[in-house]
């Protein structure tokens, strides 16, 4: 296995944007020598800057519809299949969504996504809501908005579109080989359609999973693998937290070096992407959590999770400045009108990106 990692060739490799294979990210995998992590941590940053230079995307969610799920997914407190306490409420308004943007803008958040539980939004008056606050919001920051509505068809997408939404999430969770361990009530191949859909339609596509759910590593790297045949531009991962009251609320199987090294392994199979850490990161990394741009991601989520606290924003804050990194401003607009200060988002990656 050794001689499937010549450090070299994947450096430049990824400077060209070619990823690594399957079975150099498995050969990662074995590695545990600290002079072979440090030359893991070291590629893996290097391919970063290649590509990112030294921004980071910052993200931000709104939860604007929660709980009461009808679909069943093991890892999640919102599913109505599983006794737990995450909050349950309808659809909130249009100027509740918009203002929760402005404060989250106002703490360097760049991007914004609204996300709402059940398995897809299909109700009209929902998706009305969901674009108003979509325009309003663009028209108040100019964030790059973004959101993750369950299983979309493309008609409801375009219709978004139109409103002036340019991004799309939606995880595929976790490998096709262990999803039906994961979701018993829709099919990996739904989740694919969706980020298909929205793909066709030219939309900015972001689609990671979680990890620490019981899958090997040959199914991380399955995923890894899979992400790169779609082709999508950004891929959130996610550490499980578990969340009392689900069937993975025993489930603590991550260390923080797991963690990173699943970021680098990330990084190295899909060298141009943007990798951006979410949920579980203060649990599962703690104090290591500012060597996550040592190991190759380009963007970090800001605030609250879904059902979960983040940490303080001005700590996240504070560590992407200590580590050298400005966040990057959103598509289209190069000079934000009304940073706050004290929040940095100047600087000019490799594409010339002011
Ligand atoms: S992950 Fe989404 S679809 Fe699955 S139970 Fe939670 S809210 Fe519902």
């Amino acid at each position: 296995m050794a001689d499937l990692i010549d450090w070299s060739d994947i450096l430049s490799n990824a400077e060209r944007g070619v990823g690594i294979s399957a079975e150099q990210a498995l050969a990662i995998v074995r590695l545990t020598d600290p002079q072979d992590l440090q030359r893991l941590w070291q590629t893996a940053e290097a391919s970063r800057r290649e590509h990112k230079g030294n921004f980071v995307n910052t993200c931000g969610i709104s939860n604007a519809k929660s709980g009461r799920c009808p679909e069943v997914c093991s890892f999640c407190s919102q599913s109505a299949h599983f006794e737990t306490d995450a909050p349950k409420y309808q659809l909130k308004d249009v100027e509740t969504l918009r203002a929760e943007a402005r404060d989250a803008w106002e703490h360097g958040v760049r991007e914004f996504s609204l996300v709402a539980s059940g398995r897809a939004m299909t109700n009209r008056k929902e998706l009305d809501t969901i674009k108003a606050a979509v325009t309003a919001i663009r028209e108040d920051t100019g964030m790059q908005t973004c959101a993750s509505l369950g299983l979309m068809s493309k008609q409801h997408l375009s219709e978004l579109k139109d409103a002036g939404m340019q991004a799309v999430h939606h995880n595929l969770e976790t490998a096709r080989s262990f999803h039906a361990s994961i979701v018993s009530s829709h099919s990996y191949d739904d989740e694919v359609d969706t980020i298909r859909a929205a793909r066709d339609l030219g939309m900015y596509t972001c689609s990671g999973g979680i990890f620490g759910m019981g899958e090997s590593w040959a199914q991380r790297v399955e995923l890894a693998m899979e992400l790169r045949e779609l082709d999508v531009d950004s891929v959130p991962l996610n550490f499980l937290n578990p969340r009392p009251g689900t069937p993975l609320e025993e489930s603590r199987e991550l260390t923080a070096e797991d963690c990173l090294k699943i970021i680098a392994i990330f990084r190295l199979v899909l060298p141009t992407k943007d990798l951006i850490v979410c949920g579980g990161r203060s649990v599962n990394l703690g104090e290591r959590q500012a060597d996550i741009f040592r190991a190759g991601a380009n963007g970090v989520m800001l605030g609250n999770y879904l059902t979960t606290a983040g940490r303080e924003a001005d700590d996240d804050l504070a560590m992407i400045e200590e580590q050298g990194m400005v966040i990057r401003p959103p598509p289209h607009m190069p000079h934000p009108p009304s940073l706050r200060p004290g929040v940095r988002s100047e600087g000019t990656d490799k594409n010339g990106v002011a």
